[in-house]
């Protein structure tokens, strides 16, 4: 078969540039490894994640909010088996969907593993070791990452796990030690931490979330101790772990130099993801590497040989699958001689803890390093009469803007469905909005929303309404 383009990895990435390449009728093939589609994010990562993120939420509701809102429960109890299967079948039911849409495009789907014969030529070797060659004029590279481990505590995927195996467990641990205090492990910590589970985090940074913008880490900090008794052990290096039975002891360096030792049922390592390029054979096509494992693309996203193309996790930028997204757009664009554009700091990052976490644009440590001088407006949720309504008033939003234009910097947030709220503050800041512009729009009351309005209104000379 001859291909004007062939992707090879179905995840978000993937399948994205694959159907935006058939709506600009270019012939396209998806090959994928695995023998279903939509790679680490539907299968092992995003959808399952946030299936058992609002699942547990409930429960957690049900058990500590409900009897404030005069709902009485009798005989509460979780059922994991349950909570697990009904996350697979909102897995199963996206498979099918992406499924369809590869039909609906007419894209040619292969399952096996892809890998470069030469430039032009791809071969697909499937699970029984049958082989097939396809001929392709681009090819886009979307084979993303996997989780990164420490040389010193191999992962068992029983007692020591990644978050692959965390979404699967049999059981809610008793004590869960959580190595790495960053998304992963505060979303997975907070789901079984919510179902019962005391969650230990030991982070190496002095901070959780260290990328995010340094008030929400600090703010969400504060709200997982007093609402899912999270700990939280800053500054510590782990050095080692020993598994007897179902006890695993964590050994670490604490800032003081001194050696202290957690003990737990089971043990989640998140600390990171790195690109996947194995089996990938890129040497016989010559595409040169990047640093730390990375498949070295320009600005845009084409590797050192003409044609091929590498998108999403397995290129420098943030491991997101909205990011994958554009990326995968934007090749298919250019692939037909158009050109596109992606505002890479306008990409947002969202934690789906509760209370949820998002930021788009620079932090204020960002603006103080660059020594841009800005103006800052916070509203916190306690002034909310909706987030009161509904009893959700942990969390602020914070507005950072010039301080000669007004034109708005950066939105960071925590707080109630502040996922969804993140995308208003990336419509402003695309259209370079002024706070005082976003300040003056109206926001229907009483919502969540309007605590973006007033924190817009906080940064134009102070003008906050509610505070
Ligand atoms: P992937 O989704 O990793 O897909 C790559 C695909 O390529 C895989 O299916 C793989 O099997 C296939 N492949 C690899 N090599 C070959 C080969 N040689 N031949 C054929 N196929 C191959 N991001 C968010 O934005 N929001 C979230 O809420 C979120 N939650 C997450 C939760 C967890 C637990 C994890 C682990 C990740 C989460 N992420 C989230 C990150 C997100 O999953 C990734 O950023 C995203 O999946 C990257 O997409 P991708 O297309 O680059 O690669
Ligand atoms: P992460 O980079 O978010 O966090 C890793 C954390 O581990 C960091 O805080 C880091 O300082 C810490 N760390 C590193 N080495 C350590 C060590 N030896 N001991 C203790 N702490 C250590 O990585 P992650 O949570 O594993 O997630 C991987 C990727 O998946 C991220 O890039 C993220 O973007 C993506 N993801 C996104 C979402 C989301 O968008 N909601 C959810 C899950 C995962």
């Amino acid at each position: 078969m001859q291909y004007d383009v062939v992707v090879i990895g179905s995840g978000p990435g993937g399948y994205v540039a694959a159907i935006r390449c058939a709506q600009l009728g270019l012939k396209t093939a998806i090959i994928e490894k695995y023998n279903v589609l939509g790679g680490t994010c539907l299968n092992v990562g995003c959808i399952p994640s946030k299936a058992l993120l609002d699942s547990s939420e409930h429960y957690h509701n049900a058990a500590h909010a409900f009897a404030d809102h005069g709902i009485e429960l009798d005989n509460l109890k979780v059922n994991l088996q349950q909570m697990i299967k009904r996350k697979g079948e909102v897995v199963k039911s996206n498979n099918d969907g992406i499924t369809y849409l590869m039909k609906k495009n007419k894209i040619d789907t292969y399952y096996g593993l892809g890998s470069f014969v030469n430039k032009n030529t791809i071969k697909i070797t499937d699970a029984e070791g049958k082989e097939q060659q396809i001929e392709t004029k681009n090819t886009i590279i979307a084979t993303g990452s996997k989780p990164t481990t420490l040389p010193f505590l191999p992962i068992d995927k029983k007692r020591v796990i990644t978050s692959t195996e965390a979404l699967e467990l049999k059981e809610v641990p008793k004590n869960m030690i959580v190595i790495g205090g960053g998304v992963i492990g505060l979303e997975l910590g907070s789901v079984y931490a919510r179902l019962g589970a005391k969650v230990q985090v030991i982070e190496y940074m002095d901070a959780i979330i260290p990328t995010m913008d340094r008030a929400l880490g600090k703010e969400l900090m504060r709200v997982l101790k007093k609402t899912l008794g999270f700990e939280f052990f800053m500054s510590h290096k782990v050095t080692g772990a020993t598994t007897k039975g179902k006890t695993v002891k964590v050994t670490a360096q604490n800032p003081k130099g001194e050696e202290v030792t957690f003990e737990g049922d089971y043990v989640l390592v998140s600390v990171g993801r790195k690109p996947y390029t194995e089996g990938l054979g890129l040497e016989n096509a010559g595409v040169q590497m990047g640093e730390r494992g990375m498949i070295a693309v320009n600005d845009h996203l084409e590797t050192n040989v003409p044609g091929i193309y590498a998108i999403g996790d397995v290129v420098r930028g943030a491991m997101l699958a909205h990011k994958a997204e554009e990326e995968g757009v934007l090749v298919a664009e250019q692939i037909v001689g158009q050109k596109p554009h992606i505002n890479y700091n306008l990409i947002p990052g969202v934690v789906y803890t509760w209370p949820e976490v998002a930021g788009v644009g620079f932090t204020e440590e960002q603006l103080k390093e660059q020594g841009r001088a800005y103006k800052s407006g916070s509203f916190p949720f306690k002034a909310s009469g909706r987030a009161k309504a509904s009893g959700d008033t942990d969390g602020f939003v914070k507005v950072l803007a010039d301080k000669e234009t007004d034109e708005i910097l950066g939105v960071h947030m925590i707080g109630p469905r502040i996922a969804d709220l993140i995308a208003e503050a990336v419509t402003a800041m695309e259209f370079r909005a002024s706070a005082e512009d976003v300040a003056r729009m109206s926001h229907a009351h009483p919502t969540f929303a309007e605590a973006m309005k007033e924190a817009c209104l906080a940064a134009t000379e102070n003008r906050a309404i509610h505070i």
